[in-house]
């Protein structure tokens, strides 16, 4: 079982970890900072390296209990320890990205009672899909973006934490999401909370705060049947970022 250190530290950048197992171009750690992918949030990049040694790791997943990173090229079988350290820049934009759909999927069940059906986060840009009751006008996408602005702007904090299972399937706000899919064998659910906004069962990385996210702007929508919508988003106010307008 690998050690996953980004569950209890979003902003870990580098890690020093033991060799578990290693495969031609495969490394399983006994701790590791990187992100296996999952929940619409791709898998980190970075490096790997130890003296001169050193690979470029190209993927990351989950298999059973391990995470596995998949580098650029093979790495000596006698190299014992590593020190990990994340593309960085990607790994916040995620962070940014993912935090700003967990907030946009809040206000559009609390203003619209709509549910998220799917989502993908990448370094410029997110998408989202859901299913969407009222009639789809350009005046209810500037709504959902207004709302969601201000939601952001409020500085509001970001938690994590676990709740036993039971207490999870409670709560009537985790029930709209994944809770109730969470295998019965699993005792603790991590919940990710944007206060007052919206909470989840979730197993990705966030921010500590909305105000990291900055701003959205919705640069596409899409509407596919009746109820199934899709709306694509950008960040704006951080370095790098869309300008505001
Ligand atoms: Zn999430």
């Amino acid at each position: 079982m690998s050690d996953e250190l980004f569950l209890r530290d979003a902003y870990l950048e580098e890690f020093e970890a033991r060799v578990v197992n290693l495969a031609g171009r495969e490394v399983v750690l006994d701790r590791t900072a990187f992100y296996p992918g999952g929940g619409g949030q791709p898998a980190d990049k970075g490096t790997l390296r130890v003296g001169p040694v050193q690979a470029i790791v190209v993927d990351v997943r989950r298999e059973g209990g391990d995470i596995v990173h998949v580098l650029d090229n093979a790495i000596p079988g006698k190299v014992q320890k590593l020190k990990g350290e994340l593309d960085w820049e990607r790994r916040y934009a995620h962070m940014r990205y993912h935090t700003a759909l967990h907030t946009l999927s809040g206000v559009i069940w609390n203003a619209f009672s709509a549910k998220v059906t799917g989502g993908q986060m990448r370094e410029d840009r997110a998408r989202m899909d859901f299913s969407f009751p009222e009639e789809w006008t350009a005046d209810v996408v500037a709504e959902i973006e207004r709302l969601t602005n201000h939601a952001l702007a409020e500085e509001r904090p970001v938690r994590v934490y676990d709740l036993p299972r039971e207490e999870a399937l409670k709560n009537p706000d985790l029930i709209r999401t994944q809770v109730n899919l969470v295998p019965e064998r699993v005792k603790t659910v991590r919940i990710v909370e944007i206060e007052g906004i919206d909470a989840q069962a979730d197993g990705g990385t966030h921010v500590a705060n909305t105000s990291e996210v900055g701003g959205i702007r919705v640069v596409g929508t899409r509407s596919k049947g009746r109820l199934n919508k899709r709306l694509e988003i950008v960040l704006t106010g951080g370095e790098g970022d869309e300008p505001v307008e």
